[in-house]
């Protein structure tokens, strides 16, 4: 964070804790159960490959991503787990899920056919696992069309139908109805299936929330992604289990000055001085996936105080109101989420600022912020 070289904004990623939530959340796991670690979007934003290997290290036996391209970056990278493709992608794509021995999401019956092609085209057999669709409504085979899908699919050469999955859509917002709904179609179909001959050894359903609050949902995996970021998909689980913030985002000031009454600040001049207020320069902005929708509620730790966003944010700077803090001068750290002597910005608060998730605070977060893993 101190070298001249580099910005001084970044985020600092703590990997004790994201091991410890790993190790807090695997306990829950039912035994039968095994952890899949979801490291899709960058591992929210944490950085996929240090991420990944540390997930590895501390006991995660599968990992999750969205893209080939990530699948492929990991495998580069020396990960030698099972990784899971955990959307469905196009059939251009299905040459490189064979090569670097990805998992594949298969939700048609075209995929297949064009994955089994290449898999023998490879001379290699390619791990599957089917998506059921029980609600979602993003992808996945209707239930009603599982068998028929089966018998068209389930004997394709190349092809090893090692899972078969469903993702809950209602789960975070604790509707139990119709995740109850939702778990019992998907047990109904996978019983279908097993009673003519279809076997799936690898079978799962939910996130950190199943994690959490639904033993009984826990199957043969648990696909967990935010929890081991630190963060509760819902408020209601925080006395589950306790988990620690992983990432940090701070920055330096890196222009300070005073200026009198009536000025208007930043584009439109949207926030006009009403004393001769101290405004200083933080250099992030909505080019970094710093929010504009902060501009109006967001703040920022200086000098262990809050100090208020001004103005609009703009693309690679926002700026801040420093009057009440005593003492503050260019060079200053600034803490944009997380602890700085008593005070604390936590990335559920900011998510609130722009009416989201954490998951979308974190994951927004551009590559050009530095990564610092301490
Ligand atoms: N499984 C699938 C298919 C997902 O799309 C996601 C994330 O949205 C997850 C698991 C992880 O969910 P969470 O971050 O709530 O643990």
């Amino acid at each position: 964070v101190n070298s001249l070289s580099h910005s001084p904004t970044a985020a600092e990623i703590d990997l004790a804790a994201f091991s410890e939530n790993i190790s807090n959340l695997t306990k829950l796991l039912s035994k039968s159960s095994v952890l899949l670690a979801v490291v899709k979007t960058n591992a929210y934003g944490h950085g996929i490959v240090p991420i990944s290997h540390e997930a590895v290290k501390c006991g995660a036996k599968r990992l999750g991503v969205t893209t080939v391209e990530e699948g492929v970056l990991l495998r580069e990278n020396g990960i030698k787990v099972p990784i899971h493709i955990l959307s469905s992608v196009t059939t251009e794509q299905a040459a490189d899920i064979v090569t670097y021995e990805l998992t594949a999401s298969i939700s048609t019956e075209q995929f297949a056919y064009v994955l089994s092609k290449e898999a023998v085209k490879q001379g290699r057999t390619t791990n599957c696992h089917l998506k059921i669709d029980t609600g979602l409504h993003r992808f996945g085979v209707a239930p009603e069309q599982a068998l028929y899908f089966c018998e068209a699919c389930c004997t394709l050469p190349g092809l090893k139908w090692e899972g078969i999955y469903t993702h809950f859509s209602c789960a975070d917002d604790g509707d139990w109805i119709t995740t109850e709904q939702q778990f019992a179609l998907f047990m109904d179909t996978v019983m279908t299936l097993n009673k003519h001959g279809y076997h799936f050894p690898v079978r799962h359903v939910g996130g950190s929330t199943i994690a959490m609050e639904r033993p009984d949902m826990h199957l043969d995996m648990v696909r967990a992604g935010v929890a081991l970021f630190g963060h509760h998909p819902a408020p209601r689980q925080q006395n589950i289990i306790s988990l620690k913030g992983v990432m940090k985002l701070k920055s330096k000031l890196i222009h300070v000055r005073e200026l009198p009454p009536n000025t208007p600040i930043g584009y439109g001049g949207s926030y006009v001085t009403t004393s001769t207020e101290k405004i200083a320069v933080v250099p992030i902005g909505h080019g970094d996936g710093y929010k504009r929708a902060f501009s109006t509620k967001g703040e920022m730790l200086v000098g262990g105080q809050r100090a208020k966003i001004v103005g609009t944010i703009s693309l690679d700077q926002t700026l801040i109101n420093v009057t009440h803090i005593p003492g503050v001068r260019e060079g200053d750290e600034v803490v944009l989420i997380g602890r700085q002597g008593d005070h604390e910005i936590t990335t559920l608060e900011v998510a609130e600022w722009m009416d989201s998730i954490v998951d979308e605070v974190v994951s927004s977060l551009m590559e050009r912020i530095r990564r610092v893993y301490i």
